[in-house]
């Protein structure tokens, strides 16, 4: 049977639109069916009313040098700009310089790693079985798992994290990078080859056997079919789990998806009237040079600021456990409960705190229906999850997302982006 289509790519996000533009160049005839009304997935910039930074709702930095977006930043020679700043943090009442914070995690770290762990375990209970179970850095070291990597502590697996740290040395992913013009300025250049991109085609069922694919698609004009002899399938996580309907189902990758989880977090965007926070010179603590502020078991325990740029915005993030009890809260309830901790740390009291919030936008990424979380990460004993997720099934079925990179790489925009590439790749490979 001829079809217009030789592939579908389903998802318009960083994965999906890296493999559609790859494809396009190649020559060979594909469209993108994307549910939401835009393109990026999560990567989500807004405008401000109150500032000419661009807002970010979902990803902000740029984790380290990775080759992929590097390059993509040097052909359209974007300016990014590494954050910088000092930490602080918020311990029993008082704000505190934390200039070694990263030396001390990488204590930390290769102290667990001296242990010699050979069976993977979840990285909760390597702690409490460590010299470090009573460390002052414990709370710390919980809220980076639960905050950087979204993921709950007594399920995420210790190999997973030691994989991830490996690549991360390769790139310096001590260093992050912000793009002042917006993320989404990345993902440009992924148009420039002008993919057939339709936007508000939810897909929901796929039925499929070798070589044919058929989808059953929900689009602002009625329920429409599309055919193609492959399909990319670059969804998020929980749509591939239970958002997508298979004809047949996908029983051989039952198992890897079920080794590999949806992390959760949530990030608050505050534009304030005035730094208002720096005017506190708190104990021997000057806020001006503010760049991450960390109070661990605090509903939201990590704050960041914009430096090197001066601007009246500071950034709160919440980490696993908060954003699960923030289930059935509104955006405004949220938003609330960000800036309740903000009075506490600053002492400030609340009505004042919120008299100098000129805009407060956040998404709730856990109840966007087409996302349904942050980023994925691995269960204990899940080493080959991701690489048996992402084989290619009948050379029908391809698999591209930040969940496939096992490479150390999940979780990010890059690892995504490189996902699309790798999709692609396999495709002429296999044609
Ligand atoms: C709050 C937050 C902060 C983050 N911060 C960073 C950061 O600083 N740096 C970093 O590198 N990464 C960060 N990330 C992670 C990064 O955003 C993701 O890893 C990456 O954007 C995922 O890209 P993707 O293409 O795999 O998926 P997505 O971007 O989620 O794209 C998937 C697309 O599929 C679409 N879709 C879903 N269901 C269907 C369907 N049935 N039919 C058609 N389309 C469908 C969705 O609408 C979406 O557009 C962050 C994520 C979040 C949520």
């Amino acid at each position: 049977m001829s079809h217009p289509f030789e592939v579908i790519v389903v998802g318009a996000g960083s994965a999906g639109l890296a493999a559609a533009s790859e494809l396009k160049k190649a020559g060979i005839a594909c469209c993108v069916l994307e549910a939401s009304p835009r393109i990026g997935g999560r990567v989500f910039t807004v405008a401000s009313p109150h500032s000419p930074l661009a807002m970010e709702l979902g990803a902000e930095f740029i984790h380290g040098m990775p080759p992929a977006t590097l390059a993509l930043v040097r052909q359209q020679r974007m300016p990014i700009m590494e954050a910088g700043g000092k930490r602080f943090h918020f311990t029993r009442g008082k704000i505190k310089e934390f200039p070694d914070f990263w030396e001390w995690m990488e204590k930390l770290s290769s102290g667990i790693a001296k242990q010699g762990i050979k069976q993977d375990r979840s990285w909760y209970e390597i702690l409490e079985q460590s010299r470090y179970k009573n460390h002052p850095l414990r709370p710390f070291a919980l809220s980076f798992l639960e905050g950087f990597h979204g993921a709950d502590p007594t399920l995420i697996s210790y190999h997973s994290l030691k994989s991830a740290e490996k690549f991360g040395e390769k790139i310096q992913s001590d260093r992050s990078f912000r793009i002042p013009n917006g993320y989404d300025q990345l993902l440009q250049l992924f148009l420039q080859t002008d993919p057939d991109i339709r936007l508000q085609h939810l897909v929901r069922r796929i039925t499929w056997t070798r070589g044919e694919v058929s989808l059953n698609v929900s689009t602002p004009k009625g329920v429409k079919t599309f055919e193609a002899r492959r399909v990319i399938l670059a969804v998020p996580l929980p749509i591939l789990k239970t958002g997508i309907e298979f004809s047949p189902a996908l029983t051989m990758k039952e198992k890897p998806l079920s080794h590999i989880l949806m992390g959760q977090v949530t990030r608050v965007n505050f534009e304030f009237d005035e730094p208002f926070w720096q005017g506190k010179k708190q104990e021997q603590s000057d806020l001006a040079d503010l760049g991450f502020l960390l109070s661990p078991g605090r509903e939201f325990g990590t704050w960041w600021s914009t430096h090197p740029i001066r601007s009246c915005r500071l950034v709160a993030w919440a980490g696993y456990q908060s954003t699960l009890n923030f289930k059935d809260a509104t955006e405004s309830e949220v938003i609330g409960r960000a800036l309740n901790s903000l009075s506490v740390m600053t002492k400030t009291p609340p009505a004042q705190v919120q008299k100098h919030v000129l805009e407060a936008r956040c998404h709730l990424w856990h109840k966007d229906q087409l996302i349904q979380g942050a980023y994925s990460f691995l269960k204990v004993g899940a080493a080959h999850a991701m690489k048996d997720l992402v084989r290619p099934v009948d050379k029908t079925l391809y698999f591209a997302g930040e969940h496939c990179h096992y490479q150390g790489n999940h979780a990010s925009v890059d690892g995504a982006i490189e996902t699309g590439y790798q999709a692609a790749k396999t495709i002429r490979a296999d044609l």
